[in-house]
């Protein structure tokens, strides 16, 4: 059994969130989702992108509690499949999905003076791209909230191996942070999809294996890193976008207009 005694997230300090993540460690996700939705539901929500790790832990958390709420960050540049993703998604589980834009005036902004596939230029160019189109949009988001639920998990990539199932999300504001899947792999999330009928990304019929906007991803061949298809053009380690992993701040040393309001 988990502890629902905890006290709330206004009175967690880094002993009760290590206390929690040793707790949660043998939990399996929906104790997890339970926990959180029952101390935080409606002040946390699910950050999806739709893709194998999202949908599983959406079709969960909606059996615990069918209000739960959901939300997806509309880059302007979603390949087809993800559009179609959402709509099925509403209309199987009766969810108002709130999407999140990116804000208008830093798009203008950005594309006017670095051109719209600037991402293909330089490392840092990509990341403010990301910044103004996901990173930025995501901070406005979890302002409003006390904790967000994400489908990280630690077979993903050597940089998420360490992923806790909960933790303070320091990034934005000290709010919780649950990765109920941190401990599962692949095939668990395969298995899931597949025993439960949950409704999936079209992408991965075509040989995707990690799902982003549409000029930054492609197909991986068999035996290929899960997010070699990511930013293929750029170094291993490089390849974050911000939401989950702070970026260097180094990299991000590009000049920008004056009168531009996006964040470097
Ligand atoms: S993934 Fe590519 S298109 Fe999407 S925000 Fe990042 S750089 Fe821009």
């Amino acid at each position: 059994m988990i502890a629902n005694s905890m006290p709330t997230l206004h009175v967690l300090n880094n002993t009760d969130i290590a206390t929690l993540a040793a707790e949660f460690e043998y939990q399996s996700p929906q104790e997890v989702l339970k926990w959180a939705l029952d101390q935080y539901h409606p002040r946390i929500a699910i950050c999806t992108s739709f893709q194998d790790t999202g949908m599983v832990i959406l079709d969960m958390a909606w059996r615990i509690n069918p209000a739960v709420r959901i939300f997806t960050l509309d880059t302007g540049r979603l390949p087809e499949e993800t559009y179609r993703i959402i709509d099925t998604v509403r209309e199987r589980y009766n969810l108002p999905i709130e999407v999140i834009f990116p804000d208008a005036q830093e798009v203008q902004d950005l594309t006017q003076l670095h051109g719209v596939n600037l991402f293909r230029k330089e490392v840092s160019l990509r990341q403010n791209c990301c910044e103004v189109r996901k990173v930025n949009p995501l901070r406005k988001k979890l302002s409003t909230l006390d904790g967000w639920i994400s489908g990280l998990r630690r077979d993903q990539s050597v940089r998420r191996a360490a992923v806790p199932v909960i933790e303070i999300d320091h990034e934005h504001g000290d709010i919780i942070k649950i990765n109920p899947l941190a401990t599962w792999t692949h095939d668990q999330v395969w298995n899931y999809i597949q025993d439960h009928d949950v409704p999936y990304h079209r992408l991965y019929d075509q040989g995707y294996t990690s799902i982003g906007c549409a000029p930054c991803t492609r197909a991986t061949q068999p035996g290929e890193d899960p997010r070699a298809g990511r930013w293929w053009w750029e170094q291993e380690e490089h390849k974050e976008c911000g939401i989950h992993i702070a970026l260097r701040p180094e990299w991000s040393a590009v000049a920008l207009p004056k009168t531009g309001t996006y964040g470097n």
